[in-house]
């Protein structure tokens, strides 16, 4: 494949390299012109070279050719190059090396480089054209995987030329890859002190960039972070210094800053390097790169695709697609692309560890012998071994493969294949110490794994190496608040907590242990094997208790929820930390709906389905908005299909999209049970339990296939829709001027006029607004009489029009007359909501309660899904003192209103009237549930618990009273009482003790006191 095409003799006849050129369909040109002055054509086609443009820079390098081959030769590889173009800018440096005159020296370049402080001439470095040649050849050759013709070529430049850096440079990193790290790492040292004895002699911006690299690498492994400043803030920017276009340099910066996790600064060093070179493929790449760390799958996408249209070989440009279709869950995408990259490097070990790790989640770790004499020497080959032959092809060639191995854990980790993650972890960190990536990402595996104090140990070790990691500072920040936290174990939770939630700990305790664990232990029919951690973050260190949640849960401070699961640790925020106060408890019941899941089926169960079980045990009706959203998107057609419902969760475009997808996992759970049965969720469980694909899952369960599960998944939600009961949403979308043209056309439309009216009124336009109202009413009566008598009186119902005429008589005052606009505008078979309520408004306001009352039992008939009607019910009830009648509604609302503490206390204390203890029970329950430091919610559950005979509960609840509010000598003589009823006299005791040595007279208690066990 190398060989050049014609074998030339010295001076170089422009015959080979025009036959190159011709080859490479690049034009020929008359160079006869521009040969007169050499050093202007090679500075021009540098310069389309730096700038991107490779056609250019290929045309004006050919015609430096005549004059100066080598130049030549060099500078059109490098465009041939950055077009992904690898054979054949490698058989341009071949030939030329071929045809270089063996004699010819290096030369001294004769420009004088200056030394800025003492302006004192300092002679360059000797520049070994051939030396260059070679060396160039080595790097392209180390980039391809061909690492014998690599060290080939470098050992050959480096016999011209010692110091040559580039050979160097690939030197080092051939011992990195074969594991000689010592070596390696006296290799790329060797930099540091030849850059400071050397630096004023150094003229090329390329030489800049290879120190820049070698020295960045000594930082890492001789633990010197401080370095890096350097080599961004002076080292790189000499390069521009040197020669302003030289792009490379803002993209090295750019991947350091990347590495050293400042999006910021690296997205402007990459926007500096496209600035010049927009056709830099590396770039792009680097882009995509931090665009998939940021889950932004649309970016990447656009960067990846720009970067393979330059150069269709980049090697990391497949890789990070494999990457993007791994997030994208398509698995045969993934792998496709890994070929490709395998192709183009196929010792490449990020690529190959991340192909290891697909077979060890297929084929689990290997149990046979590695065969090391086996030859991977095909991409073909290298895609069909097993995970032992790789393994074994892999540390033939490198004797600590960490990098293959940490390349395979990443992979592992995302996959939630904790187990292997853990071990290959584990394996790169011993491979290779020096590479701090692999601690740190095991430490962070640890924290979601709920295993701290190891996690720790790692994290403290990348630390030291790494103090830039912001997640891996954030999370040993955590640690040290969690450092501070009390301990609550109980039978299957641990508890950690700031000192100011010891109540809710103790609560959410009692909740888990008894409601919730028996319950969906018995529902999933599993029970997890260790303790279940729940960690509850309060404000510390001048930092809200949200920020630590998140930090603990991602170790970023981005989380868009107040709790989160990571498959053994609940992390969860203290309501007490929020602005307002939440259900905490439904979020535990949630959350831990997800260990159970996770677990059971050994992390396989899809982000949907674990929802979907989630909402589902949460056990309320569907919120108002979910329904609006659900009839919205499912009108629109923009609903999720199975196979999308996954990014809802994980990147959702908006918070619709995020909504939604917890709306249809849910109803997706409904469907399951109601066309497959009662133990349809088991079933698709254990579908789950050793693979993550749904379509097999869906398979083992039902017999059927995805197709056949999501047609009837798209009926059963067709249903569901048409029964959703909403009241139409006024039309606010439509602008003023559309509406006025849609009049232009049709000017007697009574419907649009109506419209025209309501916007007008929005706008204040009063008399307008009354004008066009007026003019619908008119229009409709006119079209009224050419109907057939049955139907007119429909056709001139224009009820829209009549409610905004109706209003403008509001607003002088003409209550009578709206009244009676109102009421003929009303259709009881088919009312407009806005007519409806403001009817039912001006009722209650005339004295007419019983007339609002019906019409709003009326609109709850029509519209059940929406919380006015009944939140107008219970003011109604609540302004006429109907306590008998507010139960009803206020229910209905606490349903749609999860996080309403003051509806379900007044819910408690109108059971509690009723005697109807058990709901007062309930609904004190569900209050405390939102606010537990409610002091006198907590007595009024004591008392709630003692009339239902609950009297250990009730002791509890008055615990928590008078915890909370020390100074009610009666709670603590009731506490007393239920103690003793609870049969706790010893506990009694000692609150009466307590009591009488605060208040030795207070009524009652040294009765009590003084009857010790007896019954009173
Ligand atoms: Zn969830």
């Amino acid at each position: 494949m190398l060989t050049p095409q014609v074998r030339p003799l010295f001076p170089w006849p422009r015959a080979w390299f025009f036959a190159g050129a011709a080859l490479l369909g690049i034009a020929a040109h008359n160079v006869a012109a521009e040969s007169a002055n050499p050093a202007n054509l090679e500075q021009t086609a540098r310069q389309h070279y730096l700038r991107g443009r490779y056609a250019e820079a290929a045309d004006a390098y050919q015609r430096l050719a005549a004059t100066r081959p080598a130049e030549a030769a060099l500078g059109l590889s490098r465009a041939l190059f950055g077009q992904g173009r690898i054979a054949q800018g490698v058989q341009i440096l071949q030939g030329a090396i071929d045809s270089f005159p063996i004699e010819a020296p290096a030369v001294e370049v004769q420009k004088i480089h200056r030394d800025a402080s003492d302006q004192r001439p300092s002679r360059s470095l000797a520049v070994d054209l051939l030396a260059d040649l070679h060396a160039e050849l080595a790097w392209r050759q180390f980039e391809s995987g061909d690492y014998v013709a690599a060290d080939a070529a470098s050992a050959a430049a480096l016999a011209r030329s010692p110091d040559h850096l580039l050979a160097r440079w690939v030197q080092a990193e051939r011992l990195r890859v074969q594991g000689k790290l010592d070596e390696a790492d006296q290799a790329y040292a060797w930099f540091v002190p030849f850059y400071n004895q050397k630096q004023l002699r150094i003229t090329r911006a390329e030489d800049i960039r290879w120190i820049a690299l070698a020295a960045a690498q000594s930082a890492r492994w001789q633990n010197r972070p401080g370095d890096f400043r350097f080599i961004v803030n002076r080292l790189l920017p000499k390069a521009l210094e040197l020669e302003a276009d030289y792009w490379p340099a803002h993209y090295e910066a750019g991947r350091l800053f990347s590495e050293k996790y400042n999006q910021a600064e690296a997205s402007r060093s990459f926007a500096a390097a496209l600035q010049i070179n927009p056709q830099s493929a590396e770039t792009h790449a680097a882009v995509a790169a931090l665009a998939l760390q940021h889950y932004d799958l649309d970016g990447a996408s656009r960067s990846l695709i720009r970067a393979l249209e330059i150069h269709p070989r980049l090697t990391q440009a497949h890789a990070l697609w494999a990457d993007w279709h791994i997030a994208n869950f398509d698995r045969d995408a993934a792998l496709a692309r890994l070929h490709k990259a395998v192709d183009c490097n196929p010792a490449d070990e990020s690529v190959l560890g991340r192909l290891l790790a697909f077979r060890l989640m297929e084929a689990g770790e290997p149990t046979e012998e590695p065969d090391y004499a086996r030859r991977l020497d095909t991409p073909g080959a290298i895609m069909a071994a097993t995970a032992a032959q790789l393994i074994a092809a892999v540390e033939t060639r490198n004797a600590a493969p960490g990098e293959f191995y940490f390349a395979a854990a990443v992979q592992l980790d995302d996959a939630r294949r904790f187990d292997l993650a853990e071990r290959y972890y584990q394996l790169a960190a011993k491979k290779m110490p020096r590479l701090a990536g692999p601690q740190s990402a095991l430490g962070l595996m640890l924290m979601r794994l709920g295993r701290e104090d190891e996690a720790r140990q790692a994290l403290e070790a990348s630390f030291a190496s790494d103090p830039f990691h912001v997640r891996v500072a954030n999370t040993l920040q955590v640690l040290d608040v969690l450092d501070t936290y009390q301990k609550l174990e109980t039978e299957h939770f641990i508890f950690r907590y700031d000192a100011r939630d010891a109540l809710l700990a103790r609560s959410a305790a009692r909740y888990l242990e008894r409601d919730v664990y028996p319950q969906l232990c018995r529902q999933f029919g599993f029970e997890p094997p260790g303790k279940t951690l729940i960690e509850i973050f309060h404000h510390a260190k001048n930092t809200p208790g949200h920020g630590w949640f998140s930090a603990r849960m991602v170790g970023l401070p981005y989380l868009g929820t107040v709790g989160a699961c990571a498959g053994r640790v609940v992390g969860m925020v203290s309501p007490d930390a929020m602005p307002s106060p939440f259900h905490w408890a439904r979020v535990l019941k949630h959350e831990f709906v997800h260990i159970l899941n996770l677990q059971q089926t050994a992390f396989h169960v899809p982000h949907w389905f674990t929802e979907a079980l989630a909402v589902m045990n949460e056990g309320d009706p569907r919120p108002e908005g979910w329904n609006r959203l659900l009839a919205r998107r499912y009108r629109a057609g923009t609903h999720f299909k199975l196979d999308e419902i996954n990014l809802g969760f994980i990147r959702p475009h908006t918070s619709d999209d995020w909504t939604l997808a917890y709306c249809q996992a849910e109803i997706y759970a409904e469907y399951m049970l109601h066309r497959f049965g009662k133990d349809a969720i088991a079933r698709l469980l254990a579908g789950f339990a050793d693979q993550p694909d749904t379509a097999t899952a869906i398979y083992r369960a039902f017999a059927i296939d995805q197709a056949d599960f999501e047609r009837g998944y798209e009926a059963f939600l067709e249903d569901l829709v048409a029964k959703i009961q909403l009241a139409p949403e006024t039309s606010s979308e439509q602008s003023f001027v559309e509406l006025e043209r849609a009049l232009q056309s049709e000017p007697e439309n009574a419907q649009r006029l109506a419209e025209m009216a309501a916007v007008q009124f929005a706008r204040e336009q009063f008399a307008e607004a009354r004008k066009f109202a007026e003019a619908a009413i008119a229009a409709a009566a006119r079209q009224a009489k050419t109907r057939p008598p049955a139907e007119r009186t429909a056709v001139a119902r224009v009820p829209l029009a009549s409610y905004v005429l109706a209003r403008t008589r509001l607003l002088i005052g003409d209550d009578d007359e709206a009244l009676q606009l109102l009421e003929q505008a009303l259709d009881d078979a088919a009312p407009h909501p806005e007519v409806l309520s403001l009817l039912a408004q001006l009722r209650q306001r005339g004295n007419d309660p019983a007339g609002a009352e019906k019409l709003y039992v009326l609109a709850r008939r029509n519209w059940p899904h929406e919380a006015r009607w009944s939140k107008a019910l219970a003011a109604l009830y609540l302004a006429q003192q109907e306590e008998a009648k507010l139960a009803e509604p206020l229910e209905h609302l606490a349903g749609l209103e999860v996080d309403n503490a003051v509806i379900r206390k007044k819910l408690a204390q109108l059971a509690l009237k009723r005697r109807d203890f058990a709901q007062a029970v309930r609904w004190a329950e569900s209050t405390l549930h939102i606010d537990v430091n409610d002091a006198q919610m907590q007595r009024f559950a004591a008392v709630a618990y003692t009339f239902a005979g609950r009297h250990e509960d009730a002791a509890f609840a008055y615990a928590a009273a008078v915890e909370l509010k020390p100074t009610e000598p009666a709670w603590q003589l009731e506490w007393a009482k239920s103690l003793r009823r609870a049969g706790q006299y010893e506990q009694a005791r000692r609150v009466l003790v307590k009591l009488l040595e605060r208040d030795p007279q207070y009524p009652g208690a040294k009765e009590l006191l003084d009857l010790g066990s007896s019954e009173p």
